[in-house]
Parts: C-alpha cells; sequence; structure tokens
C-alpha cells in the first residue's frame, strides 16, 4: 500500500526570516502518521537552516534544481554534493518552468535524475503537457516520452524510489486544477509507462503525484483517486495552515 506525499514547491518566494516562521509554526504539528510524508522545497538560500528547524520533525526539506555534475565551472549553479551535505532529502528536477525558461529537457532531467541517485537524494521528476497539446490530443504520447526518456537507464530499483509529478502546465498556477479523474487518468498511464519500464511490482510502489493549483478545497478529491498518491503544491504550500492542511489530508 502506497503512502501520501505532499510537497511543497515554494518556487522564488519568501526571504529566510519568513521561511524559518514556516518551520516553527509546522514542525511540531505535523501529523504523527506514517501514511502521509510532507516535503518543503525550498530556494537554496534557505535550505541551511530549514534543514536545521527540521531536524527531529517530520518534515523533510527538498531543493527544487540542481546541476547534474558534481562541481566545476559552472557559474551560479548548484550541485548535487552540496545539498547532500547540507543533509537535503529531495530535490524537485524537470519542472515545467526549469524546462520552459531554462531550457531543459528531457536529456538533461535524465542527467540530473541519475546525480541525484548517486548523492542519495531522491527526485521528484516532474512532467506535463501544455494546452496546445491537450487540445491536440497529444498528452499521452507527450507523457509517455517524457517519463521513457527521464528515467532512461535507471535500475528498477532506483524507479522504485524516485517520485513523478504530474503537473499539466495549464493548470500551474491558473487556477484551473485538471479534473480529477482527467488527472488520475494521466497518472495511470505514467504508472502504465512505468510497469512497462520495470515490472508490476516497481509500478505498484512509484509515488506519482499531481500538481496545478492544489489547494485544502480541492485535495481530498484528488488523493481518492487510485493512481495520485499525492500533490505538489505551489501557492497553497506557502501558507503553513494551508499547507498543514494538506498534509492532514493524506492522513
Ligand atoms: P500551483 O500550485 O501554484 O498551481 O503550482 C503548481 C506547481 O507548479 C508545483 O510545482
Amino acid at each position: 500500500m502506497r503512502h501520501k506525499v505532499i510537497a511543497g514547491n515554494w518556487k522564488m518566494n519568501k526571504v529566510l526570516s519568513e521561511a524559518d516562521q514556516f518551520a516553527e509554526s509546522v514542525t511540531g504539528k505535523l501529523p504523527k502518521d506514517d501514511n502521509v510524508e510532507a516535503i518543503v522545497c525550498a530556494p537554496f538560500p534557505f535550505l541551511p537552516s530549514l534543514v536545521e528547524k527540521a531536524k527531529g520533525s517530520r518534515l523533510k526539506v527538498g531543493a527544487q534544481n540542481m546541476h547534474f555534475e558534481e562541481s566545476g565551472a559552472y557559474t551560479g549553479e548548484v550541485s548535487p554534493m552540496m545539498l547532500e551535505d547540507l543533509g537535503v532529502t529531495h530535490v524537485v528536477i524537470g519542472h515545467s518552468e526549469r524546462r520552459e525558461q531554462f531550457a531543459e529537457t528531457d536529456e538533461s532531467v535524465n542527467k540530473k535524475v541519475h546525480a541525484a541517485f548517486n548523492h542519495g537524494l531522491t527526485p521528484i521528476v516532474c512532467v506535463g503537457e501544455t494546452l496546445e497539446q491537450r487540445e491536440a490530443n497529444e498528452t499521452m504520447s507527450h507523457i509517455e516520452r517524457q517519463v521513457r526518456t527521464g528515467l532512461k537507464k535507471l535500475s528498477d530499483e532506483q524507479i522504485g524510489t524516485l517520485m513523478i509529478a504530474y503537473e499539466p502546465i495549464w493548470a500551474i498556477g491558473t487556477g484551473k486544477t485538471a479534473s480529477s479523474s482527467d488527472a488520475d487518468q494521466v497518472c495511470s498511464l505514467i504508472r502504465r509507462v512505468v510497469k512497462d519500464m520495470t515490472s508490476e511490482n516497481i509500478a505498484e510502489q512509484i509515488i506519482i503525484q499531481y500538481g496545478g493549483s492544489v489547494k485544502p478545497a480541492n485535495i481530498d478529491e484528488l488523493l481518492e483517486q487510485p493512481d495520485i498518491d499525492g500533490a505538489l503544491v505551489g501557492g497553497a504550500s506557502l501558507d503553513p495552515d494551508s499547507f498543514l492542511q494538506l498534509v492532514e489530508a493524506g492522513t
């Protein structure tokens, strides 16, 4: 039986004092239930402090991106080794905003996923279609390609431990959520692709999240779907109360 995972993606929001306040207000209030995992993926400058504040609590701390190389002449980049050293446990890879605005490709996503595993980080791999692709009936082929290329040359065991977030691009930050059954249909396709790449056991094990305008008002319906195991949440993860409500919904 899969557990639920609620991951906040703060994107480029907050300053350090606000990040600290967030951690102080949520760490003591997270449900003790093992059936739900709570992760906050924060901007790099907040990570050391968040990791410190999350110690001994059920809050896990993730990054929103990283380079695939360990070190070198990559001005402005952050490496997987640095994240591992900080005690970060998760990393969002291939978010649509990075694919669109920072030219990330399925190939670079794949390199980053391998690098994450080499440094003990759990990747949260994002996939999703544009509105044009959806309207042209290309959603399924596009998602399948993203999954197959993004997860290329990983072992079955690695695939079983990573997370995939299905985020339709047209639903991000727009207030438009995919209907829970539409979202579930794509998540179920992802699981079928994973089964084809690995085995039934691995496909049953992998965590698949939905992301795109998730909030306390729609989380229950999404989590009721058979193939949706959690959510990757932008805007609604910034407020501690709303984040706690989302996590609570996973219990
Ligand atoms: P919103 O929840 O703000 O729509 O953002 C979704 C997202 O991109 C999470 O990664």
